[in-house]
């Protein structure tokens, strides 16, 4: 690996707190916009303003897990100031600057398309090792919105992807009856092995009105309004899946079903763990890239 590698990383929440410091630990040079309101005391770790900074020394640009919106407006916790990513930063950086993300949109990957574009979210291991944290707030959330015990409870995981099978496997081990979604012959034969019960995603009408709890993980729309008046008034919905979910949540809302969207969860309840996730997999990729 080349050494002192320049590493800016550019906005981002309480998460890149940790993965901060996992950079300046391992002898990265870390060049910091959007930490304004913090003072951090590291000879390796300089704290600048976007006007300041040399884009043309970066190797590699860290963005936030959200990337950057339509405009190329950046989250930035940590700052007062607006932060945006522009096209003509980008032509600034060496050639070999690789872009480091959590997710990318149009505007991102037009800006960047001159550029080695990666995106840590859409990584098996990232989403795996995430799926831990998401799991344990969905747990959090289950115990605090119901009057029963996790033990004993009818839980309903829709999907048997990164996240489902997590979920399905906490929840088992706390003793609740659970039932697993999925469409795929393969994964039918993983969920009989765990020793849970499953069904078909698309047949989730059938065995709805026995939950106790319905967490859903599929990014598409599967608890709509045939499924919504099949369950009992203190059924509990906790949709997993990214925005818009897979709910239908304004009939929840209307049937006097709670149902709660509930996201980012691992940047909520665990962001130093969040944090050390997302800066060992970006260390080490710098580590093989370089
Ligand atoms: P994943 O591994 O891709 O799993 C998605 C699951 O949905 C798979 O079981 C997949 O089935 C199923 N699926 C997809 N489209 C479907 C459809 N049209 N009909 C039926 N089933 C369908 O994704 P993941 O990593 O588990 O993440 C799941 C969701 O949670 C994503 O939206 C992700 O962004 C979100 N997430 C949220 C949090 C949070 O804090 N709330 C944290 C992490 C992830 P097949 O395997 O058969 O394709």
């Amino acid at each position: 690996m080349k050494s002192e590698l320049n590493i800016l990383i550019l906005g981002g929440d309480n998460r890149y707190l940790e993965v901060i410091n996992i950079l300046a630990s391992n002898n990265m040079n870390v060049f910091l916009n959007g930490f304004n309101k913090l003072s951090l005391e590291n000879p390796s770790i300089h704290n600048l303003e976007t006007s300041d900074t040399d884009f043309s020394i970066m190797d590699a640009i860290l963005l936030p897990v959200s990337g950057t919106d339509k405009e190329g407006e950046i989250e930035a916790t940590y700052s007062n100031a607006s932060i945006k990513l522009t096209e003509k930063q980008l032509q600034q950086t060496p050639e070999h600057c690789t872009i480091y993300t959590g997710i990318s949109n149009d505007f991102l990957e037009k800006i960047a398309s001159n550029r080695n574009l990666v995106r840590l979210f859409a990584r098996n291991d990232i989403a795996i090792y995430n799926s831990i944290p998401t799991a344990e707030a969905t747990l959090k959330i289950a115990i605090e919105e119901t009057d029963v015990t996790i033990h004993g409870s009818e839980v309903l995981v829709i999907g048997f992807g990164r996240v489902g099978i997590t979920v399905a496997r906490l929840f088992a081990a706390l003793g609740a009856k659970v039932t697993v979604t999925a469409r795929k012959s393969e994964h039918f034969a993983r969920i009989a092995e765990m020793g849970l019960k499953s069904i078909e995603t698309n047949r989730i009408e059938n065995i709805v009105s026995k939950m106790d709890i319905c967490i859903n993980t599929v990014p598409h729309s599967v608890i709509g309004s045939t499924i919504i008046d099949q369950m009992t008034s203190s059924t509990l919905i906790i949709d997993l899946a990214s925005k818009p979910g897979g709910t239908d949540f304004d009939y929840a809302n209307e049937k006097g079903i709670k149902a709660i969207h509930a996201l980012g969860l691992p940047g909520k309840t665990a962001p130093r763990t969040a944090g050390e996730i997302i800066g060992g997999v970006f260390l080490e990729l710098l580590q093989k890239n370089f």
